[in-house]
């Protein structure tokens, strides 16, 4: 195997906590060697740099960096990785406008470097399987169900309320990450409902009808006050019967008992990570904004509406 992509993380927040770290730690294809935090500290003992620019000034070599802070400041951060020469690994959503992405995506192409837009929930272990079974099918229906307690997966995630924060959708773009990965057709926003708190910039629920290119209604169903049980579900009907994705992605069951092939190797960080070392190896990128794009039109297309404000 080559040498270790040498990596920095930046942002040291839940995910990097609870998934990046654990990932890199596990892939011989990386080695940390340095994190980048206002206010954590030192990961094993590496180097600790307040910004982008001191690891920059530093005499830590990086070949990588995985952008784990909120989507309002990625773009930023990302454009003086590119300017440093180093590829990036960006969480989802790549950016806060569709605009940005393009920009960093041109930026690593003319600089020769490798540009991750991950979706991590496409790495979940029932997607693949749905994807392969869903191929070829005539869909006559689907509808997502991703409703979560906010105060139970965000607490304190102050910017999710702000704009370009994406209130609901931060975890809706997920399902979206899924439904345009496994649904054998493109499909667009023909209507939606998004319920804004009147004390936040961001949606804390919303209510989207699709529609694919073969006329197959497509019903999203987002909310962050639920309580009691969660659900992260996609039920598709087909003509050969109805396809269920349950626990984000976690689990499929397919029309009568039937058993799914390819099943994921991974798990979602190391699938994420395993594909950014094969992309860095072979010296391309993997931008898909098709679920950011969906987003946006939801936000464009959607009528606002005022709710009850709301009080963490
Ligand atoms: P978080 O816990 O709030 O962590 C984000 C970190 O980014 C903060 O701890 C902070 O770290 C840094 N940060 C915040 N504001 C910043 C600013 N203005 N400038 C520079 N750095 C800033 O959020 P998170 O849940 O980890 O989510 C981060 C991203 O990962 C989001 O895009 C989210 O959608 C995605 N994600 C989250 C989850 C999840 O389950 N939580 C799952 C998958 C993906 P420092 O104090 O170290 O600077």
């Amino acid at each position: 195997m080559s040498e270790p992509i040498r990596l920095a993380v930046v942002g040291m927040g839940k995910i990097a906590h609870d998934q990046h770290l654990p990932a890199i730690a596990a892939n011989p294809h990386f080695e940390l060697v340095a994190s980048v935090s206002r206010n954590g500290e030192a990961t094993d003992g590496l180097p600790l740099f307040k910004s982008i620019e001191d690891l920059a000034a530093s005499d830590v070599t990086v070949d990588a960096v995985a952008l784990c802070t909120p989507p309002q400041v990625r773009r930023t951060i990302a454009a003086t990785a590119i300017a440093n020469g180093w590829h990036v690994f960006l969480e989802k959503p790549p950016g806060a406008t569709l605009a940005e992405v393009a920009a960093l995506t041109e930026a690593a192409e003319a600089a020769g470097l490798s540009l991750f837009a991950s979706w991590h929930s496409r790495y979940a272990a029932g997607v693949e399987p749905a994807r392969a079974w869903l191929a070829g099918r005539t869909i006559t229906k689907a509808t997502i169900t991703w409703r979560e307690d906010v105060r139970v997966w965000h607490p304190g995630q102050h910017w999710i309320w702000e704009p370009g924060g994406f209130g609901v959708f931060d975890p809706g773009i997920n399902a979206l990450s899924i439904a345009t990965h496994i649904l054998p057709n493109a499909f667009f926003v023909e209507q939606a409902e998004l319920d804004i708190p009147g004390n936040c910039a961001a949606p804390i629920a919303a209510r989207i009808d699709f529609r694919d290119d073969s006329g197959a209604p497509i019903a999203m169903d987002l909310d962050f006050r639920q309580e009691g049980p969660q659900s992260w579900d996609i039920v598709v009907e087909t003509d050969a019967g109805t396809l269920t994705l349950a626990k984000g992605g976690g689990e499929v069951s397919l029309p009568g008992g039937e058993t799914p092939a390819g099943t994921a190797l991974h798990g979602e960080y190391p699938g994420l990570y395993a594909r950014f070392a094969e992309i860095v190896r072979a010296g391309t990128s993997d931008v898909d904004i098709a679920p950011l794009r969906l987003v946006a039109d939801a936000f464009l297309r959607g009528r606002h509406i005022t709710v009850e404000p709301f009080i963490e």
